[in-house]
């Protein structure tokens, strides 16, 4: 296949989308990507990058990059009260180097920020939403509500747990409700009263079937507060300081007083969603990656290192493929038993019974 003259068309500029651009990008594939937002805000909370994602930004060339805004944890905690470690254990390796025994710790922004800034100008397109896409079989033609049209002869959909794209050429997909609800905001390192000290621990206090996750983000001296309980589903959940409280009034008196700090103007509040695994992500011309192909909980923090290692299969298959046709079939076979491992383990909430913080553990 003539990798020079493909016309890839990537929708949605998350951390799928632009990981996929960089993907192509270190292959010498030019890919455009196209979102809908007319600027990327600061958007999301802390999140923990594994090493097999690390050895994707070493091979596309911008490891150092993300070193310079991330920091390394060599493990995590699980607590009750405030201060019962009953897990205390050590990031799982997952690669074969095992001098690459850490997570890092990242603001989702600083993330996206990084993995744009290495997208050429032209290649990235905002205020882009697609409203139609129209499957001819060897072709696709993408169209926006801006009334622009172009045909590619690959279109990578990147656009998150409800994407149209998936919804209009391949399964309709309703998102699954976790009966949880996820109460998210970002505090300073000293409103954390000592419970997330500079240590980098990433640590989850228990009560029943609530969580409170402290994760420190050094390089901002912030703390990434996520306080997760079940809740009444709704897209934008809206909630009070008061029924904040009384929703974690099982924790410890440090846990209550620090969520008390949190400014309410601050919190993005989400319900918890994910897909059941499905069994086709392409047709010969469009494929899914990252939350589009198999949204997943929070619970195992691998939503967006299974969204940055799609990128670089997909890339890898497209070079080694004689037909995008046989590419995206190479991509899907290899990433569905890893993503779906993940969509089942992430079902899983952190309680004061469990045996370990990455049941992962045992598949590797
Ligand atoms: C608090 C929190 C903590 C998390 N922690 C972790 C963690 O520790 N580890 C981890 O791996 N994952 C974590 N995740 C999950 C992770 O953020 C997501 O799984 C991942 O970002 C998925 O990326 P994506 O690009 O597929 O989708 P998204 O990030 O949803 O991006 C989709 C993009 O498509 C765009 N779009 C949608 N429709 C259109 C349209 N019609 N036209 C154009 N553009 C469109 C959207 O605007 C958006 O920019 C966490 C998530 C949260 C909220």
């Amino acid at each position: 296949m003539k990798t020079s003259e493909l016309r890839i068309v990537i929708i949605g500029g998350g951390i799928g989308g632009a990981s996929a651009v960089l993907a192509l990008k270190s292959r010498g594939i030019r890919a455009d990507v196209y979102e809908q937002a007319p600027v990327l805000g600061e958007v999301g909370a802390g999140i923990g990058i594994r090493p097999p994602t690390v050895n994707c930004f070493k091979k596309w060339g911008i490891y150092e990059d993300i070193e310079r805004v991330t920091s390394r944890s060599d493990h995590m905690e699980i607590i009750a009260g405030d201060d019962q470690v009953f897990i205390k254990e050590a990031w799982p390796v997952l690669t074969d180097d095992t001098s690459e025994a850490y997570a890092r710790l990242i603001h989702r922004a600083d993330l996206l920020d990084t993995l744009i800034s290495h997208i050429p100008e032209d290649q990235l397109h905002l205020d882009h939403r697609l409203t139609e896409v129209i499957d001819h079989g060897d072709y696709a033609e993408v169209k926006f509500a801006n009334g622009k049209t172009i045909e590619a002869d690959l279109v990578i959909a990147a656009d998150g747990i409800r994407s149209p794209i998936r919804d209009q050429v391949l399964d309709k997909q309703e998102p699954v409700y976790s009966g949880y609800l996820a109460h998210r905001a970002l505090i300073s390192t000293e409103a954390a009263l000592g419970m997330a000290s500079q240590d980098n621990i990433l640590r989850i206090y228990v009560d029943g079937d609530s969580s409170v996750y402290l994760m420190p983000l050094e390089g901002r001296d912030q703390v990434s507060v996520d306080v997760t309980v079940p809740g009444k589903f709704a897209w934008r959940p809206e909630i009070t300081k008061e029924e904040l409280m009384e929703s974690i009034k099982g924790f410890g008196p440090t846990i209550q007083k620090i969520v008390n700090r949190i400014d309410m103007k601050n919190i993005v509040t989400r319900p918890l969603c994910d897909l059941e695994p499905m069994t086709k992500w392409s047709t010969k011309c469009v494929t899914l990656i990252g939350d589009a192909a198999h949204a997943m909980l929070h619970n195992q923090g691998q939503g967006a290192n299974m969204a940055i290692q799609d990128g670089e299969v997909l890339a890898e298959a497209i070079v080694e493929a004689e037909t995008i046709a046989e590419a995206l079939q190479v991509y899907e076979e290899k990433r569905k038993p890893i993503t779906k491992l993940y969509q089942d383990l992430s079902r899983l909430f952190p309680t004061d019974k469990a045996e370990t913080a990455f049941p992962e553990k045992a598949h590797f």
